[in-house]
């Protein structure tokens, strides 16, 4: 079965997570911050906090903008659901922004206008979460200029986008954002089993995310809010989480990290082979605005299935059944029954409903061969009936 994405684990890896555990720190030890280091140099950022997921990345980013009851958040209404619910942990209200058709990033035309309408009515967001999908990062220049005429904050959702460029920098080098956050998911480019890293050009920021990563809890002197030179003492400044990745983790992290930029050109080249194959049928194919490179974390083919006669549902089964397991990456997040439940209202997002319709993602990973992605596009032309 060819899956959709997975990890690739070199012996290198292995090795690094077992040195880890033949040392004397699982967690808190050294691995973390060298970690951290890489990636704050890797990406181009002043500050890297290294957590246990995007999803907890997110949540702290936010708490560092001071998000919480009574404030309202805006994501891409294309996105997986944790672009959201950080802002739900916080208390706050989530708001969506329709996406571009060409790009399935949030389209800076639609937050336009609903920033405009949302300052007639008193109800600006106080943070955008911008969501740079499938790698592909979004209009990030337009976008803060937007978002600084109107004093929003924007935190990058860069879950899909590490080693991905924006006019020649970095995804995470925060030249157009407060913060961004990378997951290392084992579907995403790179991996640490579970794991997030969070990153930022304030100083200040830096040091609040690094209280919430761990309890609100600091032993730098430094910082103390009371004086105090007793060796065990530690103070808990504010209400934190236990967000801390491991050693373990990080050194899998380090090792990976070190693969990024051949695992961005083979994700590269398996774009440009499944563009090539597809180029003369009737199927969207992602666009690459050439200001900017994508890491191709997903590869999302967009099929009219209506105006094919498909059923989407019995083309997934068909694909299973040559053994290509496909997904579809996203749902709006407006219709999951939690936000249904919520009541945030879904009406007016018509680009987000035509994506969710067509949308297919089609396997994409570092691992995959030439043969298997020949395997998937014969597939699919003679599941489509294009043969
Ligand atoms: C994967 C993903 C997340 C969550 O990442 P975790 O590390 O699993 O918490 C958040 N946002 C987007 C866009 C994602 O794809």
């Amino acid at each position: 079965m060819i899956p959709y994405a997975r990890q690739l684990i070199s012996a290198r890896d292995v090795q690094a997570v077992v040195d880890v555990l033949k040392s004397d720190f699982l967690t808190q030890g050294p691995a973390v911050p060298r970690f951290e280091d890489s990636l704050a140099e890797y990406v181009g950022a002043k500050n890297c906090v290294a957590v246990n997921s995007a999803t907890s990345g997110l949540h702290i980013a936010c708490l560092s903008l001071d998000v919480g009851s009574g404030d309202i958040v805006w994501t891409s209404a294309i996105s997986f659901v944790a672009s959201a619910n950080c802002a739900r942990m916080c208390g706050a209200e989530v708001g969506f922004v329709d996406i571009d058709p060409n790009t399935f990033n949030i389209s800076v035309e639609d937050l336009e206008q609903r920033l405009r309408e949302a300052d007639r009515a008193g109800r600006l967001p106080k943070v955008l979460v911008v969501v740079h999908m499938t790698g592909l990062p979004a209009d990030m220049q337009q976008i803060s200029e937007l978002c600084s005429k109107y004093s929003v904050a924007v935190i990058e959702d860069a879950s899909h986008a590490i080693g991905a460029s924006y006019q020649g920098e970095r995804v995470g080098s925060c030249r157009y954002s407060d913060l961004t956050v990378f997951s290392f998911h084992p579907v995403k480019i790179i991996t640490t089993g579970e794991g997030g890293a969070v990153t930022t050009n304030s100083l200040e920021i830096g040091r609040r995310l690094r209280l919430l990563r761990s309890h609100g809890v600091t032993r730098n002197p430094n910082d103390f809010l009371n004086e105090n030179n007793e060796m065990w003492y530690y103070e808990q400044q504010v209400l934190g989480y236990n967000y801390r990745m491991s050693d373990i983790a990080a050194a899998l992290g380090c090792s990976q990290l070190d693969e990024i930029n051949n695992f961005i050109s083979r994700r590269n080249q398996l774009a440009r082979r499944y563009t090539a194959m597809f180029k003369d049928l009737p199927i969207a194919l992602p666009e690459l605005p050439s200001d900017r490179s994508s890491s191709h974390h997903l590869y999302v083919a967009q099929i009219d299935f209506e105006r094919l006669g498909f059923s989407k549902a019995e083309f997934f089964s068909g694909m299973r059944n040559r053994g290509v397991m496909l997904n579809v990456h996203y749902r709006p997040i407006y219709q999951q029954p939690y936000y249904v439940g919520l009541g945030v209202p879904g009406s007016s997002f018509p680009n987000s409903e035509s994506y969710y319709e067509k949308a297919v993602s089609l396997p994409m990973y570092v691992g995959l061969s030439d043969a298997e992605q020949d395997h998937v596009a014969t597939s699919l032309v003679e599941e489509l009936g294009f043969v």
